[in-house]
């Protein structure tokens, strides 16, 4: 397969992790025979800093035209002080936005061998694998109207929900399932909200097209116990926007590290991925920074983007290696195993990788 893949480190560590990323794509582009085109576009306060707008015209020119979008992240205290329109972390709304990107995608799994190292204990944690889908553009933090009243006593939001909304972000959690454990959990508030019941409607009738994916219904409040009391439950959670912004969280969270955790968000184009952490400005630079996140992604970028759901697998099962094998970056460490910087990490994932059959791995 040729794919052209543009690569937006961004600041802080984003330049670190993205370039570990990139190195397991072109170990994968050589193993399985693809060709990825890899090129980089400057974004955030690396685009200020060459004198251009947070989110350069080339920079979204080049990501429209891409297969596939990697970015590291954005945010630097030197512009912090800016006006909002030319602080980095605007470009993000503002790429999210022109490439009108309505699901996102959170996979919170705990790898083996660091089940010690979330919040929970660890055999509750043990076998946690799931995948949040939120609709991203819709719901209460869009809806019109919106606003505080004059008199100022009392402020307003609106929850709307379109069929056809719910429909895409429906599909998205269904396909997602058909490569998982088959299994989606719609979550919603159907017991007091309009929109939840129209929500729980339209995935219901949904359902019917994806017969061999099971579906389960349930309300956002017991999901938020359930997501911290039996995590190992769940493959896909289904949710619109708000629900998902805070269930995702609380997902991540459980799982341990922010340094760990993948992200996609996706449209009808080119869809984004990055990792959920910011820049870390305090860690930047210093080869310290955990790039399995930003790995994680170009995994999920293999998957969702090229629909190289091997060489996805293969990238997932080369960091399970790596971290079995006693790889640890110094937001993992523990007393048993030194300490490894971010090129260490990445290159232990690219040897794992290597030593994988170049056959399906399952
Ligand atoms: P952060 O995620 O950058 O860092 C939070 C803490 O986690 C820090 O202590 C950091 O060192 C640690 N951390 C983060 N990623 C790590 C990794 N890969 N390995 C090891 N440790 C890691 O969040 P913050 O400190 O609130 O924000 C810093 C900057 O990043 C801000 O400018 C913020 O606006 C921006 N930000 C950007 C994004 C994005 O680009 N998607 C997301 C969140 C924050």
């Amino acid at each position: 397969m040729k794919a052209a893949i543009l690569l937006l480190p961004g600041d802080g560590i984003g330049p670190e992790v993205v370039a570990a990323a990139a190195s397991i794509l072109r170990v994968v582009a050589s193993r399985y025979r693809h060709q990825f085109d890899l090129r980089e576009a400057p974004i955030g306060g690396a685009a200020l800093r060459l004198g251009l707008a947070p989110l350069p015209d080339e920079t979204l020119t080049a990501a429209q035209n891409a297969d596939a979008v990697l970015l590291g992240a954005v945010g630097d205290p030197e512009f912090d002080r800016g006006d909002s329109s030319r602080r980095p972390e605007s470009a993000l709304l503002a790429i999210r936005r022109e490439l009108k990107l309505y699901a996102n995608l959170r996979p919170a799994r705990v790898w083996p061998g660091l089940e010690a190292s979330g919040p929970l204990k660890p055999d509750i944690l043990a076998g946690t694998d799931m995948l949040v889908v939120r609709e991203l553009t819709g719901g209460l933090y869009y809806g019109e109207p919106r606003g505080i009243a004059e008199d100022g006593t009392s402020a307003y939001n609106t929850m709307r929900y379109y069929r056809h909304e719910i429909e895409r972000i429906g599909r998205r959690a269904f396909d997602a399932a058909r490569v998982r454990k088959k299994r989606v959990t719609s979550v919603d508030k159907a017991n007091v909200l309009e929109t939840s019941r129209l929500w729980r409607e339209v995935v219901t009738a949904l359902a019917s097209e994806f017969a061999d994916v099971a579906l389960d219904h349930m309300y956002v409040d017991s999901c938020a116990m359930k997501v911290a009391l039996a995590p190992s439950s769940f493959d896909v959670i289904l949710t619109e926007n708000m629900f998902g912004d805070i269930l995702s969280d609380e997902a991540g969270a459980v799982v341990g590290s922010l340094g760990l955790l993948p992200s996609a968000s996706l449209g009808d184009g080119p869809g984004l991925f990055e990792p959920v952490h910011g820049s870390a400005p305090d860690i930047a630079g210093k080869d310290v920074a955990n790039p399995i996140g930003a790995i994680g992604s170009a995994a999920m970028l293999l998957r969702y983007a090229l629909r190289l759901e091997t060489e996805a697998r293969a990238v997932e099962q080369a960091i399970e290696k790596a971290l079995l094998g006693g790889a640890r970056t110094a937001d993992l460490a523990d007393p048993a195993h030194p300490r490894i910087g971010t090129r260490e990490m990445a290159m232990a994932i690219e040897s794992a990788l290597l030593a994988l059959p170049p056959t399906p791995v399952n």
